[in-house]
């Protein structure tokens, strides 16, 4: 009766242990001070611009003419056009090809739905590990690519039907170029693949070779979907609104009109205003600022894993840090916790090949991070 895939997720390698961990420490060690820097979580507040509009949407809700109830379950009109007019209309993208939905995570997976049972998915090894738990817990049939020497996944010579890439990614912040990228859209072309394009890191790259979007790349409509995300840009990781296009060259919009109908009954309405809001001009600054805080947060951290001699990968077009380690990850991560009191997040949680690396997020605040670098100094060089 139970879905299989439940009893298959590895209990050894999930984010829930490393909580499970660090709770354990702290209630055998209650006067430690615990420092983290492994979530990939925002620690900026929702601008101001943006909370108004999300107090005057509560009104309109308590209103009889302005209240809103079911229908929008792509999206209400407001905001699908503000996403096309401020971020796809460039590449020449369509109102009806942009859709609505209540984060990436879900997004990512659930447009697995559109295609067949049998159809293979490939994903990379480390990788976001949802699409691999979300591709399998629907009982799709996963498949690896491993990594070059930057971190990008390698162009198989098999066909796959699905293909997942995040650039830049999560978790080794690598940020693939328009060569790369350009790549992958021969190979789906050639093979009749698709390709999930996960772009919720887009506005962490500063690298001028890599696209804004994938719809920059001649013969992209026909063969990729790009999902992004307020997430990360306007701190609604607890508000929920993420986007994607679907565009008409894939032919999919219908059946996916249709799955959407009979599967989801949209965001909500106050992220949805709070969403459309953070493209006004006074929110846009708010965001590019807390966006370069993160970034120089991020540059703090290499700096600083680096001078323990560590070697970094990341952190340049992307909040995540990738690192490089002589142990394997658990161990790394319980001789952080035990002895400096600091939460990293072991590789292997994001697939086998991941181990021997830790991830650390610049999303915190760089106040810890400087604490935590003089601890890892201190530490270093004692057992130096
Ligand atoms: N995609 C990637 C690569 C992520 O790292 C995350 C969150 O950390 C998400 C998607 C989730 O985004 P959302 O908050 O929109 O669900």
């Amino acid at each position: 009766m139970l879905n299989k895939f439940l009893l298959e997720i590895e209990e050894e390698n999930v984010f829930s242990r490393v909580t499970e961990k660090v709770n354990k420490y702290k209630d055998e060690h209650p006067e430690a001070e615990i420092i983290s820097l492994g979530i990939g979580d925002v620690s900026k507040p929702i601008n101001k611009v943006v909370i108004e509009a999300m107090h005057k949407a509560v009104d309109d809700l308590a209103d009889m003419d302005t209240f809103k109830g079911y229908g929008a379950y792509y999206g209400f009109p407001f905001l699908r056009q503000a996403i096309l007019e401020n971020e796809y209309q460039k590449y020449g993208l369509s109102y009806n090809e942009i859709f609505v939905g209540n984060g990436t995570k879900t997004d990512s997976t659930s447009l697995l739905e559109l295609f067949d049972q049998n159809c293979t998915v490939l994903c990379a090894n480390p990788d976001y590990p949802i699409y691999t738990n979300g591709a399998k817990a629907l009982s799709r049939k996963v498949y690896y690519t491993e990594l070059d020497e930057n971190y990008k996944m390698k162009v198989p010579s098999e066909k796959y039907d699905i293909i997942y890439i995040c650039s830049p990614n999560n978790p080794t912040g690598a940020a693939y170029t328009y060569e790369d990228l350009k790549k992958w859209i021969a190979y789906a072309n050639s093979n009749n693949s698709v390709i999930i394009f996960d772009n919720v890191y887009k506005c962490f790259a500063r690298n001028k070779n890599v696209p804004d979007s994938i719809y920059e790349i001649e013969g992209s409509k026909n063969c990729c979907i790009e999902l992004r995300s307020f997430s990360k840009t306007a701190s609604f990781t607890s508000s929920r609104c993420s986007y994607y296009v679907l565009p008409k060259e894939l032919g999919l919009t219908k059946y996916w009109l249709e799955r959407t109908l009979n599967r989801f009954n949209g965001a909500s309405y106050v992220s949805q205003r709070g969403a459309e809001a953070s493209y006004l001009p006074e929110s846009q600054k708010y965001i590019k600022e807390n966006i370069e805080s993160y970034l120089d947060n991020a540059k703090v951290l290499r700096k600083g894993f680096e001078d323990c001699g560590f070697k970094v990968n990341g952190g340049i077009d992307s909040p995540y840090l990738w690192i490089e380690t002589k142990k394997d990850s658990w161990s790394i991560f319980d001789e952080f916790l035990k002895e400096m009191n600091i939460v990293v997040i072991p590789g292997i949680i994001f697939g086998s090949n991941g181990d021997h690396n830790i991830r650390v997020s610049a999303l915190g605040k760089k106040e810890n991070s400087l604490k935590a670098i003089e601890r890892m100094k201190k530490y270093y060089e004692k057992i130096s």
